[in-house]
């Protein structure tokens, strides 16, 4: 059995502040039979259930949760409900053609309005700013990417919802160093994580849904009746048993090479005062990025701090994922130079809070959402980072399968089974390898200098 890991040791600033005591919930003691039982107590779990709900409202569903509600990523991450999905448009349009690309993304727009809508009717204060979403170009090497990534938008019919701005209109929004110009995405915006995974897990247990924390699952079975086999007994299905453990599936043998944990750090301002805000600019509070290889992510809180995030820890062999080698990421440093060069008016700000978590990751950038009816298993990962607004869209297509409704047109994700990752060394090799080349062309890119011999070859393997 997996030791517990509390809230505190995590250090998420979502979880410290969810509005709720975070109290236990009591673990499964015994049998039980439902007619649908979820492993992981994140959005993917959450989500499923509701949809579930939605379409049959006399389910009996329980969620097994091996720490508490909120523990992965659902209550770790950026905040940014956005409306891109996890592969960019120019992708998706090659990919999939411009009609499938184009309503998945009007898709993922929509799921933002939703989870807003779901929050009002629910009574979850999730603090949704629906602000839209602002990309920098930070030096005159992104310009190109802002330009390519409106053209996507545009062949796709789009260009209604997105702007480009120059340098001066940029500067303009947030008085940040070095800005070229930026991207600006009329849709998305940010929320309160930690408050809209642990409201939505109230507002399901007002429906009737059965939590348990503390609970493990041990073990999973197929078949007429399906089961959960837990630390605390075993739940047995009629319908379905869904699996929505996302980075942490990599854990379980039949899901091992589907998806690699990828850890991304975050730092936490203290609030800051109107004066530091003038200097900072960015009074709308969008979802603010920059085009860099090694992504970072920023939200204004509701209580005016500012929330960097970027990358984290290397990958570790074989998917290890442990908590602490989160939690002794030596990318904080890093993290809290990036935003005092971004803005040198807050060097000396006080950090209050820290913390890291896994995200999931495929090995083509599509999650996948399945269901095979004969088994009675079903599962839904692979959100790359974009899992806050996709989560909801694939366990709302899961919920459809297990249901009886045909995915609509244009759900590619929904499939069997992504590629495999290689095995490993070749696996740790390549993603060291793409870690340290994207960390380098952002370094020659920030400096003026051409992009380092590698570059493309870390760019064929490292981007959708
Ligand atoms: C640092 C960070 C920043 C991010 N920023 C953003 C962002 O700004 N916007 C965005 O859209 N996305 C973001 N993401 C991604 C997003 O948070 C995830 O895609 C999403 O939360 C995934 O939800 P989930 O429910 O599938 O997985 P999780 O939230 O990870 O939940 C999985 C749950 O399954 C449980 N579990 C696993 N195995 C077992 C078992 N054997 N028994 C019982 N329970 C088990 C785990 O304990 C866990 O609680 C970020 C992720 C991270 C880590």
């Amino acid at each position: 059995m997996t030791a517990a890991v509390s809230p505190a040791d995590i250090g998420s600033y979502w979880l410290a502040s969810c509005d709720d005591d975070l109290t236990s919930r009591p673990a499964l003691s015994g049998d039980a039979t439902v007619d649908v039982a979820i492993m992981g107590g994140g959005f993917t779990g959450l989500w499923a259930a509701w949809y579930l709900l939605q379409n049959d409202p006399d389910l009996s569903i329980a969620i097994v949760e091996r720490q508490f509600c909120g523990f992965g990523a659902s209550g770790r991450n950026g905040g940014w409900c956005s409306p891109r999905f996890p592969i960019n448009p120019a992708a998706l349009t090659r990919r999939f053609g411009a009609a499938t690309a184009r309503a998945m993304l009007l898709v993922q727009q929509a799921m933002v309005d939703e989870v807003g809508q779901i929050c009002d009717e629910e009574g979850i204060d999730a603090h949704f700013n629906p602000a839209g979403a602002l990309t920098l170009a930070r030096s005159a090497g992104q310009l190109p990417s802002l330009r390519q990534s409106f053209d996507a938008y545009a062949r796709l019919g789009m260009e209604d919802g997105c702007e480009l701005l120059d340098a001066d209109r940029a500067r303009e929004a947030v008085h940040a160093t070095s800005v070229h110009g930026a991207l600006r995405m009329r849709a998305g915006g940010t929320i309160h994580p930690g408050r809209l995974v642990r409201g939505l897990a109230r507002a399901l247990e007002r429906r009737g849904v059965r939590i348990y924390e503390g609970t493990e699952v041990l073990q999973t079975t197929a078949g007429m009746h399906p089961a959960l086999v837990t630390s605390g007994g075993t739940i047995r299905a009629r319908r379905a048993v869904l699996l929505a453990g996302e980075a942490y599936l990599t854990a379980q043998p039949d899901y091992r090479r589907r998806l690699i944990p990828m850890a991304s750090t975050i730092m936490l301002t203290a609030p800051l005062g109107a004066k530091q805000w003038e200097k900072v600019g960015w009074a709308g509070g969008e979802c603010l990025s920059s085009y860099v290889h090694t992504t970072n992510y920023l939200t204004r809180t509701a209580d005016g701090r500012i929330l960097f995030g970027s990358r984290g820890a290397p990958y570790r062999y074989a998917s290890d994922m442990g908590e602490t080698a989160l939690r002794e990421n030596g990318n904080f440093g890093w993290i809290r130079d990036r935003l005092t060069e971004w803005w040198p008016s807050l060097d000396g700000v006080e950090f209050t809070h820290r913390w890291a978590g896994y995200l999931g990751i495929p090995r083509d950038w599509l999650p996948t959402v399945h269901f095979d009816a004969v088994r009675r298993i079903g599962y839904s990962y692979g959100y790359t980072g974009h899992g806050v607004i996709t989560s909801a869209i694939c366990a709302r297509a899961l919920a459809g399968l297990v249901t009886g409704r045909a995915p609509g047109p244009h759900a590619p994700y929904v499939r069997k089974q992504a590629p495999n990752w290689e095995v490993e060394p070749l696996r740790w090799a390549g993603i060291r390898f793409v870690q340290n080349a994207f960390l380098r062309m952002d370094v020659a890119e920030a400096a003026g200098r051409s992009p380092p011999p590698d570059a493309s070859l870390a760019k064929y393997l490292g981007e959708p």
